[in-house]
């Protein structure tokens, strides 16, 4: 594309809505409305104040409707989003050693954490190329086995199933949560937070605890060893079933999150909003696959993510100038994570209405169309 002809997308065939990138998600405006029309009587309060708690709780129950939790699972809250979880977790989850499947940056930055963690053993580490995901391989030594719902970097997605020992099996669920259908009985974490599929706004973790895990958390909160009381899982857990975080939270991140999953709740919960993603997922990789200068950059079709996906383009056509000449023109957020390949990567997210996604296809064959020489 040369530089001094910028593309201009037609206005008919824009998006009602340009934000498709991968987190922060779009919000709705529906949310943000109601935010505001709450006014004076939520937003500066007391985090301690049944205003405010009444939010949590909100949260609370319509994540447990969601996700179905069965009875003895908590709903865990606390500051600093997942990658606040990662440390916490080298803290108090993990005994000894853990395994992790490595599969991308998030995979990776999790084995970063407890690889530097000087009370744990060294972590067992399974990796795969990027584009594909391992699978964990059950071993006496390890004490926690950490998966990945959703690799948001690369755009893969791998099924949540317990592993058959006695570790625990905690899943980094940050991009999937709310998205993709998951049985709680084949977790005993599943941890992740609210600016992606919840389309609300970071700084928070949410991790959904069963039994088992609780009392690991109590377990190692007991045990003498020194956890930075921020980081203390078992403070976060004695303040969520109150309906409270361990310090302040930020309390617009709370009231989307309660918002966004109400909506979903009445949407049709996890069928419903799985299966506008899978809607979406569908659109997109149908349109890659059948284009002759696009593909899904993931090969194995069960591999895709329904959240967020990563289209690999042909020569001529350059990731950096579509991602640019899209930006131009309102539709922002689609480069990738990884930038030595040649892929976009394209939010598929339950706020993502059909329409857009068919609009944001028209725009990507307007814009191809006009950079071929
Ligand atoms: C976004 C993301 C994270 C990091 O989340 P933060 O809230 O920024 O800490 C971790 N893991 C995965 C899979 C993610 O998609």
């Amino acid at each position: 594309m040369p530089e001094d002809t910028p593309i201009r997308i037609p206005r008919h065939l824009l998006p009602a809505d340009g934000r498709f990138g991968c987190g922060p998600t779009r919000v709705r405006q529906g949310t943000l409305d109601r935010l505001a029309e709450s006014g004076r009587s939520y937003m500066g309060t007391s985090h301690r104040r049944p205003t405010v708690r009444h939010m949590v709780g909100r949260v609370r129950s319509g994540l447990t409707d969601l996700f179905g939790l069965p009875d003895g699972y908590e709903v865990v809250l606390g500051n600093g989003g997942a990658s606040a979880f990662w440390d916490a977790a080298a803290f108090g989850l993990i005994e000894r050693a853990s395994q992790h499947l490595k599969f991308g940056a998030f995979s990776s930055k999790f084995v970063g954490v407890v690889t530097g963690a000087p009370h744990l053993e060294a972590p067992e580490v399974i990796e795969s190329p990027l584009g594909t995901h391992p699978l964990p391989s059950p071993s006496d030594r390890i004490d926690l086995y950490a998966l990945v719902h959703n690799e948001t970097s690369t755009g893969v997605t791998m099924p949540v199933r317990r592993v058959e020992a006695d570790g625990l099996t905690v899943v980094d669920a940050t991009s999937a949560a709310g998205a993709v259908p998951v049985d709680p009985g084949q977790f005993d974490v599943y941890f992740f937070s609210p600016q992606k599929a919840f389309g609300a706004d970071g700084g928070l973790y949410v991790a959904l605890c069963s039994p088992r895990a609780l009392e690991r958390i109590e377990r190692i909160a007991g045990s003498g060893r020194w956890i930075p009381p921020f980081l203390s899982l078992s403070s976060a857990v004695s303040k969520s079933v109150n309906d409270q975080t361990y310090n302040t939270p930020a309390l617009a991140t709370i009231f989307m999150l309660a918002d966004t999953v109400d909506w979903m709740n009445a949407k049709g919960g996890m069928a419903w909003s799985s299966e506008r993603c899978a809607d979406n997922a569908a659109l997109l990789y149908g349109w890659a696959e059948q284009h002759p200068m696009a593909q899904p950059f993931v090969a194995e079709p069960s591999m895709r993510s329904p959240v967020g996906g990563t289209i690999d383009f042909h020569r001529p056509l350059a990731w950096a100038e579509l991602a640019a000449t899209l930006r131009a023109n309102g539709i922002v957020d689609t480069e990738p994570y990884h930038k030595d390949g040649n892929h976009l990567r394209i939010g598929l997210w339950p706020s993502i209405p059909r329409s857009d996604m068919e609009a944001l296809i028209a725009c990507l064959d307007y814009v191809i169309e006009a950079s071929l020489p």
